[in-house]
Protein backbone atom coordinates (compact mmCIF):
# COMPACT_ATOMS: atom_id res chain seq x y z
CA UNK A 1 0.00 0.00 0.00
CA UNK A 2 1.70 3.53 -0.62
CA UNK A 3 1.96 6.07 1.95
CA UNK A 4 -1.18 8.22 2.68
CA UNK A 5 0.25 12.01 2.20
CA UNK A 6 -2.71 14.04 3.92
CA UNK A 7 -4.97 12.36 6.35
CA UNK A 8 -7.22 14.87 5.89
CA UNK A 9 -7.62 13.97 2.27
CA UNK A 10 -7.50 10.16 2.55
CA UNK A 11 -9.51 9.26 5.63
CA UNK A 12 -12.44 10.74 4.56
CA UNK A 13 -13.05 8.11 1.83
CA UNK A 14 -12.59 5.27 3.69
CA UNK A 15 -15.40 3.29 4.68
CA UNK A 16 -14.62 0.73 6.58
CA UNK A 17 -12.41 0.44 10.16
CA UNK A 18 -10.21 -2.59 9.20
CA UNK A 19 -9.34 0.00 6.02
CA UNK A 20 -9.21 3.03 8.14
CA UNK A 21 -6.80 1.05 10.61
CA UNK A 22 -4.47 -0.90 7.87
CA UNK A 23 -4.34 2.96 6.19
CA UNK A 24 -3.14 4.64 9.48
CA UNK A 25 -0.56 2.42 10.19
CA UNK A 26 1.02 3.80 7.18
CA UNK A 27 0.70 7.48 7.71
CA UNK A 28 3.85 9.55 7.42
CA UNK A 29 2.52 12.83 7.74
CA UNK A 30 4.20 14.31 10.70
CA UNK A 31 8.48 14.38 10.12
CA UNK A 32 8.92 14.99 13.21
CA UNK A 33 6.97 12.00 14.59
CA UNK A 34 8.16 9.71 12.08
CA UNK A 35 12.15 10.75 12.57
CA UNK A 36 10.77 9.88 16.60
CA UNK A 37 8.88 7.00 16.50
CA UNK A 38 11.72 5.10 14.10
CA UNK A 39 14.61 6.76 16.27
CA UNK A 40 13.41 5.02 18.82
CA UNK A 41 12.99 1.61 17.45
CA UNK A 42 16.79 1.89 16.38
CA UNK A 43 17.94 2.69 19.59
CA UNK A 44 15.28 0.86 21.94
CA UNK A 45 15.62 0.59 25.34
CA UNK A 46 17.97 -1.89 27.10
CA UNK A 47 15.19 -4.40 27.80
CA UNK A 48 13.71 -4.64 24.71
CA UNK A 49 17.12 -4.55 22.36
CA UNK A 50 16.46 -7.90 20.87
CA UNK A 51 12.83 -7.14 19.87
CA UNK A 52 12.13 -5.66 16.67
CA UNK A 53 10.23 -2.14 17.37
CA UNK A 54 6.80 -1.47 15.46
CA UNK A 55 7.89 2.34 14.99
CA UNK A 56 4.69 3.16 12.62
CA UNK A 57 1.77 5.06 13.58
CA UNK A 58 -0.34 2.40 15.65
CA UNK A 59 -4.11 2.17 14.61
CA UNK A 60 -7.53 1.55 17.02
CA UNK A 61 -7.75 -1.52 18.62
CA UNK A 62 -10.82 -3.09 19.41
CA UNK A 63 -14.30 -4.55 17.64
CA UNK A 64 -15.63 -2.85 14.73
CA UNK A 65 -19.33 -2.28 16.62
CA UNK A 66 -18.16 -1.32 20.03
CA UNK A 67 -20.47 0.96 21.96
CA UNK A 68 -17.64 2.67 24.05
CA UNK A 69 -14.44 4.29 22.75
CA UNK A 70 -11.92 5.37 24.81
CA UNK A 71 -9.75 7.97 23.48
CA UNK A 72 -6.01 8.46 25.04
CA UNK A 73 -3.09 10.72 24.21
CA UNK A 74 -0.63 9.08 22.03
CA UNK A 75 1.24 5.61 21.77
CA UNK A 76 4.24 5.40 24.30
CA UNK A 77 7.72 5.45 22.72
CA UNK A 78 8.74 1.73 24.29
CA UNK A 79 4.77 0.41 24.60
CA UNK A 80 2.81 1.06 21.40
CA UNK A 81 5.24 2.13 19.25
CA UNK A 82 7.75 -1.27 20.01
CA UNK A 83 4.25 -3.54 20.29
CA UNK A 84 1.95 -1.76 17.53
CA UNK A 85 -0.87 -2.08 19.57
CA UNK A 86 -2.65 0.47 21.66
CA UNK A 87 -1.95 0.31 25.46
CA UNK A 88 0.44 -3.19 25.18
CA UNK A 89 3.84 -3.77 26.57
CA UNK A 90 3.89 -0.71 29.39
CA UNK A 91 2.59 0.08 32.80
CA UNK A 92 -0.49 2.09 31.76
CA UNK A 93 -1.91 -0.49 29.52
CA UNK A 94 -0.75 -3.04 32.51
CA UNK A 95 -3.38 -0.79 34.38
CA UNK A 96 -6.19 -0.35 31.62
CA UNK A 97 -6.40 -3.94 30.55
CA UNK A 98 -6.74 -4.72 34.16
CA UNK A 99 -9.80 -2.31 34.72
CA UNK A 100 -11.07 -3.60 31.80
CA UNK A 101 -10.72 -7.45 32.34
CA UNK A 102 -12.22 -6.60 36.06
CA UNK A 103 -15.38 -5.18 34.34
CA UNK A 104 -15.36 -8.46 31.72
CA UNK A 105 -14.52 -6.12 28.93
CA UNK A 106 -10.96 -7.80 27.99
CA UNK A 107 -10.41 -11.03 27.83
CA UNK A 108 -7.26 -11.09 29.81
CA UNK A 109 -6.02 -9.04 32.44
CA UNK A 110 -2.52 -8.15 30.68
CA UNK A 111 -1.28 -6.74 27.35
CA UNK A 112 2.07 -8.09 26.12
CA UNK A 113 1.91 -8.00 22.30
CA UNK A 114 0.10 -8.31 19.43
CA UNK A 115 -0.11 -11.95 19.28
CA UNK A 116 -0.89 -12.45 23.17
CA UNK A 117 -4.73 -13.26 22.74
CA UNK A 118 -6.53 -10.37 23.94
CA UNK A 119 -9.91 -9.41 22.82
CA UNK A 120 -12.07 -6.37 24.14
CA UNK A 121 -15.71 -6.82 24.33
CA UNK A 122 -17.67 -3.93 23.13
CA UNK A 123 -15.22 -1.30 23.90
CA UNK A 124 -12.20 0.58 21.32
CA UNK A 125 -9.27 1.83 22.24
CA UNK A 126 -7.90 4.69 20.44
CA UNK A 127 -5.80 8.16 20.02
CA UNK A 128 -5.77 11.68 18.51
CA UNK A 129 -2.29 11.19 17.50
CA UNK A 130 -1.11 7.41 16.33
CA UNK A 131 2.61 7.89 16.17
CA UNK A 132 4.56 8.04 19.60
CA UNK A 133 5.78 11.70 20.48
CA UNK A 134 9.14 13.22 22.40
CA UNK A 135 8.10 13.51 26.12
CA UNK A 136 4.85 12.26 24.95
CA UNK A 137 3.96 15.91 23.67
CA UNK A 138 2.66 15.97 20.52
CA UNK A 139 2.63 19.75 19.13
CA UNK A 140 -0.92 21.04 18.07
CA UNK A 141 0.26 20.95 14.60
CA UNK A 142 0.72 17.36 14.80
CA UNK A 143 -2.37 17.09 16.91
CA UNK A 144 -4.04 18.54 13.92
CA UNK A 145 -2.55 16.87 11.50
CA UNK A 146 -3.86 13.61 12.98
CA UNK A 147 -7.16 14.67 13.55
CA UNK A 148 -9.04 13.19 10.71
CA UNK A 149 -8.30 9.33 11.48
CA UNK A 150 -9.76 10.09 14.73
CA UNK A 151 -13.04 12.10 13.07
CA UNK A 152 -13.34 9.37 10.27
CA UNK A 153 -13.15 6.62 13.30
CA UNK A 154 -15.77 8.70 15.47
CA UNK A 155 -18.07 8.69 12.11
CA UNK A 156 -17.34 5.09 11.25
CA UNK A 157 -18.44 3.77 14.85
CA UNK A 158 -21.31 6.04 14.93
CA UNK A 159 -23.89 3.58 14.35
CA UNK A 160 -22.96 1.65 17.60
CA UNK A 161 -20.93 4.11 20.00
CA UNK A 162 -22.92 5.11 22.92
CA UNK A 163 -20.21 5.93 25.54
CA UNK A 164 -16.74 7.94 25.08
CA UNK A 165 -14.19 8.23 27.89
CA UNK A 166 -11.17 10.26 27.11
CA UNK A 167 -8.47 9.44 29.41
CA UNK A 168 -6.74 13.12 30.53
CA UNK A 169 -6.84 16.47 29.60
CA UNK A 170 -4.27 16.47 26.03
CA UNK A 171 -7.48 13.69 24.89
CA UNK A 172 -10.00 15.89 26.00
CA UNK A 173 -8.93 18.75 24.09
CA UNK A 174 -8.05 16.83 20.70
CA UNK A 175 -11.66 15.14 21.17
CA UNK A 176 -13.64 17.66 21.93
CA UNK A 177 -13.15 19.30 17.49
CA UNK A 178 -12.57 15.54 16.34
CA UNK A 179 -16.07 15.08 17.77
CA UNK A 180 -17.70 18.11 16.67
CA UNK A 181 -16.90 17.53 13.04
CA UNK A 182 -17.70 14.05 13.53
CA UNK A 183 -21.56 15.48 13.40
CA UNK A 184 -21.83 15.46 17.49
CA UNK A 185 -22.65 19.21 18.99
CA UNK A 186 -20.42 20.20 21.39
CA UNK A 187 -21.83 23.00 23.39
CA UNK A 188 -20.14 25.84 23.78
CA UNK A 189 -17.96 27.22 26.02
CA UNK A 190 -16.41 23.87 25.56
CA UNK A 191 -17.50 20.95 28.50
CA UNK A 192 -13.89 21.41 30.92
CA UNK A 193 -12.28 18.34 31.22
CA UNK A 194 -11.68 16.88 34.98
CA UNK A 195 -11.99 13.20 36.30
CA UNK A 196 -15.34 12.16 36.40
CA UNK A 197 -17.18 14.81 34.71
CA UNK A 198 -19.79 13.53 32.11
CA UNK A 199 -21.86 15.05 29.69
CA UNK A 200 -23.89 14.50 26.97
CA UNK A 201 -23.57 14.85 23.26
CA UNK A 202 -26.49 15.33 20.89
CA UNK A 203 -26.20 14.71 16.70
CA UNK A 204 -25.85 17.50 15.35
CA UNK A 205 -28.03 16.48 12.51
CA UNK A 206 -30.99 16.42 15.27
CA UNK A 207 -31.69 13.27 14.66
CA UNK A 208 -32.03 12.35 18.42
CA UNK A 209 -28.78 10.12 18.65
CA UNK A 210 -26.75 10.86 21.79
CA UNK A 211 -23.06 10.26 22.78
CA UNK A 212 -22.43 9.87 26.56
CA UNK A 213 -18.73 11.78 26.99
CA UNK A 214 -16.76 10.83 30.27
CA UNK A 215 -13.52 12.42 31.30
CA UNK A 216 -10.89 10.11 33.25
CA UNK A 217 -7.42 10.77 34.05
CA UNK A 218 -5.05 9.21 31.95
CA UNK A 219 -3.37 6.18 33.15
CA UNK A 220 -0.43 7.50 33.29
CA UNK A 221 2.14 6.06 35.60
CA UNK A 222 2.66 9.28 36.71
CA UNK A 223 -0.94 8.98 37.68
CA UNK A 224 -0.90 5.66 38.84
CA UNK A 225 2.44 5.59 40.85
CA UNK A 226 1.45 8.98 42.73
CA UNK A 227 -1.93 7.40 43.91
CA UNK A 228 -4.34 10.60 41.69
CA UNK A 229 -5.40 7.56 39.78
CA UNK A 230 -6.55 4.68 42.13
CA UNK A 231 -7.69 1.84 40.33
CA UNK A 232 -11.07 2.59 42.14
CA UNK A 233 -11.33 5.45 40.43
CA UNK A 234 -10.32 3.95 37.10
CA UNK A 235 -13.09 1.56 37.90
CA UNK A 236 -15.93 4.10 38.40
CA UNK A 237 -15.46 5.56 35.47
CA UNK A 238 -15.16 2.92 33.25
CA UNK A 239 -18.04 1.38 34.50
CA UNK A 240 -20.03 3.79 34.23
CA UNK A 241 -19.49 4.41 31.02
CA UNK A 242 -19.69 0.92 30.40
CA UNK A 243 -23.42 0.99 31.77
CA UNK A 244 -24.10 4.03 29.48
CA UNK A 245 -22.84 2.09 26.67
CA UNK A 246 -25.27 -0.85 27.49
CA UNK A 247 -22.28 -3.55 28.15
CA UNK A 248 -22.79 -6.16 30.85
CA UNK A 249 -19.85 -6.01 33.36
CA UNK A 250 -19.17 -7.78 36.57
S1 LIG B 1 0.73 11.45 14.26
FE1 LIG B 1 -1.00 10.90 12.95
S2 LIG B 1 -0.89 12.33 11.20
FE2 LIG B 1 1.13 12.36 12.24
S3 LIG B 1 2.36 10.82 11.14
FE3 LIG B 1 1.42 9.80 12.90
S4 LIG B 1 -0.50 8.91 12.09
FE4 LIG B 1 0.21 10.45 10.63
Amino acid sequence: MSAPTDPAVVAPGLTRLAELDATVTQCRACPRLVAWREEVGRVRRRAFAAESYWSRPVAGFGPADASLLLVGLAPAAHGGNRTGRMFTGDRSGDVLIAALNGLGLASQPTSISRDDGLELRGVRITAPVHCAPPDNKPTVAERDTCRPWLVRELELLRPTVRAVVVLGAFGWQAALPALSAAGWDVPRPRPVFAHGVRTTLHAADGGGGKLALFGCYHVSQQNTFTGRLTPAMLRGVLAAAAHTAGLATH
